[in-house]
């Protein structure tokens, strides 16, 4: 269930409908567990029925989130021909320090290479997209692939940065 839906997170508070409907008492001591992408306001002291409680509202608010990425990207109607698995995931570029800064390539910019085979060159560029495939959570990949999430409609959308799900 969610709450001010257009509120933001600055001066976030939590109505006391809320607390009551997630079974916090007034007083109850909380703890934040502040995490990547998520702030999660839990019971501080928990008995095993609170634990399993809270276990079941994340692993549904996990399936959730699942299901609101998978109706952006739809399922996957063969694109694996034209790249889109992670088999063409190789890990990220390396390029020391020094030759960032003489290209002017910022340090936390990801890096794009091309092969010339007959020149027996590599050209390694600064890309123009912050996150692609490389960047989804080992531990999450499994998951996906075998949801048959279009993972080449997930690169598009991890390239572009647009928003897939509001609210
Ligand atoms: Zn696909």
């Amino acid at each position: 269930m969610k709450f001010e839906k257009n509120a933001t997170i600055k001066g976030a508070f939590i109505p006391r409908s809320a607390l009551a409907l997630s079974g916090f008492s007034e007083d109850e001591a909380a703890a934040l567990h502040v995490l990547p992408g998520a702030i999660v306001l839990l019971k501080k002291r928990m008995t095993a029925m609170d634990l399993l409680g809270a276990m079941d509202s994340l692993s549904k608010l996990s399936t959730d989130l699942t299901t609101e990425l998978f109706k952006f990207c739809g399922p996957c109607d063969d694109c694996q021909g034209d790249g889109c698995p992670y088999e063409d995931v190789d890990g990220p570029i390396d390029l020391p320090d020094y030759l960032r800064e003489a290209a002017g390539i910022p340090k936390d910019a990801k890096l794009c290479a091309d092969v010339d085979e007959d020149e027996k060159s590599v050209t390694i560029y600064a890309a123009g997209h912050q996150h692609d495939l490389s960047d989804v959570p080992e531990g999450l990949r499994p998951l996906l692939e075998s949801l048959g999430i279009c993972l080449a409609q997930l690169e598009e959308a991890l390239i572009s940065g647009e928003v897939v799900c509001d609210g």
